[in-house]
């Protein structure tokens, strides 16, 4: 018999399932595609069949399992509550388990991304050579046709000083008093090697009020598209080095200015424990982890009002696009609409279907880029309907398919964080 130990894990959330097909109306790869296999209840029934020993896992089925952005568009609407992300991400474990990741996972995943010091110096590898892509503007470059084997999407230009060789092991508060409180800052991939100017405002920006901050070295990738990829091994060896990097640091909060990153932190202790102790473990780590939407408002509790605006966004109409792994998996959607409202020189404008997904999906944007481009595409509509100047976020990942999907359809909206519109 058989070993589906990860989908037994999952059975009771599959089995929820009463085929009613609401999903297929918030589905964003089912819109596209109106295929049953691309959405929650096709990928429910097919889980269940293979649950029951009639179905194998074929490359069709790997391709159906991939085929998901994680967006829980259509959790967040089924009436049975049924969780499809924990569904699909054990269908992916159990896929692993029987077939191996692949070389291309299996180097990038486990000798590079799972090292962080590995991870850095390939990384610098690729900023010395990535001169060699063409680049368009918004640090968005277009990978030559002859690389067209590493998937077909567009990637973000490396920064020049990567955070991690810019940042300091402490920062004290500004005013030179006793911290309020002390915070850990977890830095991210993106963060890191993309736009490490959001690490540095983030940093400012607490330490300006009162917190100071520890930015422990031996940090690691927090491991959102390893163990949504279905390698939860090497996700639960990042999970341990993360928490081990951050015990003895004495913090009351972990602040991270990616969305995806402070969600996947969250649910260390959701998808990854294998036994009690481990979901003790991440359950107690997920208690100190905050976005940074989240952390400046509900814990420092700084008043909408008191955000000021920088200079150079005077004048501008901004609208809001939420992350799935803010607004889904963190219910976080109020803290950022509120400071953009009381921004003073700003005009907000609300976007259609402002929660719906950008397409991204960590490396599902990689494998399925032409779709990516798709979903994107309604996301854009949404854009040009506010007739905003500026398209406000809080997640890295989104910013660089925000970025890339604005130039591709020569829109002329810029795409920023929220902690680049404060002072
Ligand atoms: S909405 Fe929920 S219960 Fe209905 S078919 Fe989809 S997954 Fe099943
Ligand atoms: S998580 Fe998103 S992409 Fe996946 S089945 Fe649900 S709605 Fe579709």
């Amino acid at each position: 018999m058989k070993d589906l130990k990860e989908l037994k894990k999952i059975e009771q959330f599959s089995d929820q399932c009463m085929k009613c097909g609401f999903c297929s109306f918030f589905c964003p790869v089912y819109q596209e595609e109106k295929m049953e296999t691309s959405v929650a209840r096709g990928k429910n029934y097919l889980v269940k069949q293979i649950l029951a020993g009639k179905q194998e896992f074929t490359h069709e089925m790997a391709d159906i399992i991939g085929k998901c952005l994680l967006c829980k568009r259509c959790a967040a609407n089924c009436p049975a509550k049924t969780q499809i992300d924990r569904v699909v991400v054990a269908a992916r474990a159990q896929l692993v388990k029987e077939k191996g990741l692949g070389a291309i996972k299996e180097f990038a995943f486990r000798k590079v991304m799972a090292n962080r010091k590995a991870f850095g110096k390939y990384a610098r590898l690729m900023q010395k050579f990535q001169w060699m892509m063409p680049t368009t503007e918004g640090k968005i470059k277009h990978l030559p046709d002859f690389v067209k084997g590493l998937g077909k999407r567009n990637f973000p230009s490396l920064a020049k000083t990567f955070l991690r060789d810019q940042i300091k092991p402490v920062y004290k508060p500004q005013n030179g008093e006793k911290p309020k409180m002390r915070v850990g800052f977890f830095m991210g991939c993106a963060t890191d090697f993309v736009y490490p100017e959001l690490g540095l405002k983030l940093i400012d920006f607490l330490t300006r009020h009162g917190v100071e901050v520890v930015v422990p070295e031996d940090q690691n990738c927090c491991g959102a598209a390893i163990y949504f990829s279905g390698d939860l091994e090497t996700g639960r060896m990042l999970a341990d080095l993360n928490i081990k990097a951050f015990k003895d640091l004495n913090v009351d909060y972990i602040v991270t200015a990616c969305g995806t990153c402070s969600s996947t932190l969250k649910d260390y202790q959701k998808y990854l424990p294998d036994t009690e102790e481990q979901k003790e473990r991440y359950t107690e780590f997920e208690k100190k982890i905050k976005d940074s939407t989240e952390f400046v408002i509900d814990i420092l509790k700084i008043p909408p009002e008191d955000f000021k605006l920088r200079k150079e966004f005077e004048g501008k109409t901004v609208t809001w696009h939420d992350p799935c792994h803010l607004v889904r998996y963190q219910n976080i959607k109020d803290q950022p609409r509120a400071i953009l409202k009381a921004l003073k020189g700003i005009k907000y404008v609300e976007m259609p279907n402002a929660d719906m997904c950008c397409g991204m999906g960590g490396s599902f944007s990689v494998y399925h880029y032409d779709l990516t481009k798709k979903i994107a595409g309604k996301k854009m509509d949404g854009i040009k309907a506010t007739g905003a100047d500026i398209v406000v976020t809080a997640c890295p990942g989104c910013m660089i398919n925000l970025i890339d999907n604005v130039l591709l359809n020569k829109m002329p909206q810029k795409v920023h964080h929220f902690l680049e519109l404060v002072e």
